[in-house]
């Protein structure tokens, strides 16, 4: 049954606190990025602390040493972090490998309780066992071999020196429950449960005893992570449990998937965050769509600071999966494009014109905030910058049978009298779109086909910004180039 989770006044304050706990294995998953967005934002919104932990205790799969990437990607999206690598803070040091003294120092209690053991079981041996338990259709889990060796047989395992890995010894009656933000009250009955590892063969601590650690002793209130990790819950929580320590509450984020509804891959475009970014979407659209995904607002279009105030966490009751949709998310993109200021705009599309015309570094800024200006509207993502200018950069390779193609040939024919003539007499954009205008007119000639004629001629496209305002890019002389061209 589900129970609304409902915030009490005085929970808020530098009292919450939440964390974003990313493994640095791979590029940033969307999913993360939501993850960290919600995160940010419950902290923001309560007055708490955003902390940020690097859960590196794999460092055979560790791609981001010193989490430099992670934290790039967190700044870039302005999720700002009060606690974490960098900035420190009172439970310093925030890299899990820096950590293991902590740990062990945990285990030891929890071995003092009589909740720990050490299993001498090799790889093997426990596949062995998995694959009879499957054999037998019963649920694989660890049979308890080491749970009761005397002290003289550890002793002889010690001494031989077995690899050993340690293990929680969890109850195995009654149940355990835990408060989920979404989910609302879940039990989940520990006979379903098995005595997992809390270290691996060199002594380091597992993802579930570290995490597990790492919230109680950074004094997390608010667990906000993947519904992925629902599973780990209940064993963590019979370690708050071992540690008589009150649980957290949890919100366990649905996952993305794609429109098709499956899980998002990797083959799908933006998954990772690389993807969004190397295609020109802006953080703030980023952080926008992930905010508002799954649930209805009347106004959509929010900055990181409105989110913070609109965001209604006590009623978030979004459980299963969320459509990821990329159509929407560009919609956001454009939006937001329209919001920059076109000099902001050029700063973030210069990269993308760098790379595909590096002579834009001849012009001067205030050349190429006009450029932009003028393809401002065009653009659903900044890498759309380098279509919509290409023809600016590169003398498109046009030829006015291409142009005849596209309209009347009779009016084509009749369009070449008059630029030709039009281009003998203009001096600047707007007498020369006059004269045209005008001439076609009289010549009934629709003036679509002008444009189209003139455009494609200057540009190599049908579409693209107003002719005056192309003729005013490109200059007056090299337009009369451009249009003599395709007369010729
Ligand atoms: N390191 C875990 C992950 O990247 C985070 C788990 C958690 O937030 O508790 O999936």
């Amino acid at each position: 049954m589900k129970t609304p989770f409902t915030l009490s006044s005085n929970e808020r304050g530098p009292s919450i606190r939440v964390r974003f706990a990313p493994s640095p294995t791979g590029l940033m998953h969307t999913g993360g990025v939501r993850t960290a967005l919600m995160n940010y934002l419950f902290a923001a919104q309560k007055q708490g602390t955003f902390i940020l932990r690097i859960e590196d205790t794999d460092q055979q799969r560790n791609f981001d040493p010193n989490a430099t990437k992670i934290i790039e990607d967190l700044t870039w999206l302005g999720l700002h972090y009060e606690e974490g690598p960098i900035k420190g803070g009172p439970h310093k040091p925030y890299f899990q490998s820096l950590r293991n003294d902590i740990y062990q120092e945990r285990l030891a209690e929890l071995y003092n309780k009589g909740r720990a053991y050490r299993c001498f079981c090799t790889e093997e041996e426990l596949e062995k066992k998995r694959a009879r338990q499957i054999a037998l259709k019963v649920a694989p889990r660890y049979d308890r071999t080491c749970v009761a060796l005397s002290e003289t047989q550890i002793n002889t395992k010690l001494e031989q020196k077995i690899p050993f890995i340690w293990r929680v010894k969890l109850d195995t009656q009654g149940s355990i429950t835990i408060q989920d933000m979404a989910h609302g009250t879940i039990t989940f009955d520990l006979k379903n449960f098995a005595d997992f590892p809390l270290t691996r063969t060199d002594g380091t601590a597992t993802f579930m005893f570290a995490n597990f650690v790492d919230d109680l002793l950074m004094e997390i209130t608010h667990v906000i992570r993947g519904e992925d990790h629902l599973t780990n819950t209940a064993g963590q929580a019979m370690l708050y449990r071992a540690f008589e320590s009150p649980l957290p509450m949890f919100w366990h984020l649905p996952i993305l998937c794609s429109i098709e509804g499956k899980k998002l891959s990797k083959r799908d475009f933006g998954s990772s965050l690389r993807d969004l970014k190397d295609e020109g979407y802006l953080p703030e659209a980023i952080c926008n769509y992930l905010a508002i995904i799954g649930a209805s607002f009347k106004d959509e279009i929010m900055s990181l600071q409105e989110l913070t105030h609109i965001f209604n966490f006590e009623s978030m009751h979004t459980t299963g999966h969320i459509k990821y949709d990329v159509e929407k998310l560009q919609w956001i993109n454009r939006k937001w494009i329209a919001q920059y200021s076109n000099e902001k705009l050029t700063l973030s599309c210069l990269p993308y014109l760098l790379e595909a015309f590096p002579s834009v570094k001849n012009l001067d800024q205030a050349a190429v905030t006009g450029l932009i200006k003028s393809i401002k509207t065009d653009l659903t993502t900044l890498k759309d910058v380098v279509k919509a200018l290409q023809f600016y950069f590169e003398t498109p390779q046009v030829t006015h049978k291409d142009i005849a193609a596209m309209i009347d040939a009779q009016n084509a024919i009749t369009l070449s009298t008059i630029v030709a003539h039009a281009v003998e007499k203009i001096h600047n954009a707007t007498e020369f779109t006059n004269l045209v205008k005008e001439s076609s007119k009289a010549q009934n000639i629709p003036l679509k086909e002008t444009f189209t004629f003139i455009r494609m001629a200057l540009t190599g496209t049908p579409k693209g910004p107003g002719i005056a305002e192309l003729v005013e890019m490109l200059g007056i002389d090299e337009s009369t180039r451009r249009l003599k061209a395709v007369l010729e």
